[in-house]
């Protein structure tokens, strides 16, 4: 065996389904044997950061018109949102099994009964085989995550926490409401009940340089996360981010330099983390800035390609 032998392993290209990059679609199929779509749930939840409890104004690129699905609107109850979804689903994709992703606002702010009515209703539906929540990291607590824990015997359960930065001054700059060791101390808990993590990071805040944008991306590993998220800034009407852009525009990435900055991070990430997304998108009408005019499956395909150009994949440079 030679001495490089461990390197020589590391070096190996790896590719999931066709990618050079762990998939979700792959993570799913292989999961699950099928193909599973997530039907995006509004539990008529608000946020600490909105309510008045840490504040009001939210994060100031927060619009949750822009990932709410124009099909489901907020008054409507969980089955009544199953059922429009659903054959939407069917329809579109042809998928026969899903998983309940309660998404907009913090899916955890309020009483635990409440929640686990909500939770139940989604999961009481045919064919549901996982429930996932995207919340923040100062939303949950053992009681929580004890109730979670016993549904993640029978469903996969994941909870999806939105880091955005790992920098305290971006967090503020954002006015997030939480410091960086609120995401670790909460990842480390939840990973203690056995429940899958994800996590949200956008690059491009325009008080960060590339380098700590890059470390953002790689905290993925250090935070032992089940799955990522990365997300540029979007700049969405309804929001302080977009007066403050109105009022004195800020650089934006290019796409071109945001999928470099991407195949950046792939490369550093521990090849066992499932990449969700490597893109945000926002309806249209929302959008102000930047607008590429590429759709998602372009972007991805210019990632495909970028980290073909380079012979890289995720994992290489991963120590
Ligand atoms: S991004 Fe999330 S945490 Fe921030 S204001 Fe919006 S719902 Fe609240």
């Amino acid at each position: 065996m030679s001495a490089n032998s461990s390197i020589d392993v590391q070096n190996q290209m790896k590719i999931w389904h066709n990618r050079r990059f762990n998939n979700y679609n792959h993570y799913l199929q292989t999961t699950y044997g099928e193909k599973i779509r997530k039907v995006s749930l509004h539990g008529g939840f608000t946020c600490p950061n909105r309510d008045g409890s840490l504040g009001y104004g939210g994060c100031i690129y927060c619009n949750n018109d822009s990932f709410v699905p124009h099909y489901i609107d907020e008054g409507m109850t969980i089955p009544a949102q199953m059922d429009v979804s659903i054959p939407f689903m069917i329809d579109r994709y042809g998928v026969q099994k899903y998983i309940a992703y309660f998404q907009a606002y913090s899916n955890t702010y309020d009483e635990l009964d409440k929640l686990k009515q909500l939770y139940e209703e989604a999961l009481g539906y045919p064919n549901v085989v996982g429930l996932d929540i995207g919340t923040r990291s100062d939303c949950v607590d053992e009681a929580l995550l004890e109730h979670l824990a016993r549904i993640n015997e029978k469903v996969h359960v994941t909870l999806e926490y939105g880091i955005e930065s790992i920098h305290d001054e971006t967090l503020k700059w954002m006015n997030r409401g939480h410091d960086y060791d609120s995401i670790v101390r909460a990842v480390e808990l939840t990973r203690q009940y056995g429940i899958k993590v994800a996590g949200h990071v956008i690059m491009g805040f325009p008080v960060e340089s590339r380098d700590m944008m890059l470390e953002t991306g790689m905290a993925a590993n250090s935070l032992g996360l089940d799955f990522l998220k990365i997300h540029q800034l979007h700049v969405v009407k309804g929001t302080v981010l977009a007066k403050r852009f109105q009022d004195a525009p800020f650089p934006l990435f290019h796409s071109d330099e945001y999928i470099e900055l991407v195949v950046d991070i792939l490369e550093r990430l521990n090849p066992g983390i499932v990449i969700q997304r490597l893109f945000g998108d926002a309806p249209d009408e929302l959008l102000i800035a930047p607008r590429w005019g590429f759709n998602i499956p372009k972007l991805t395909h210019l990632v495909d390609l970028e980290l073909k150009h380079r012979d890289t994949w995720q994992g290489k440079l991963f120590i």
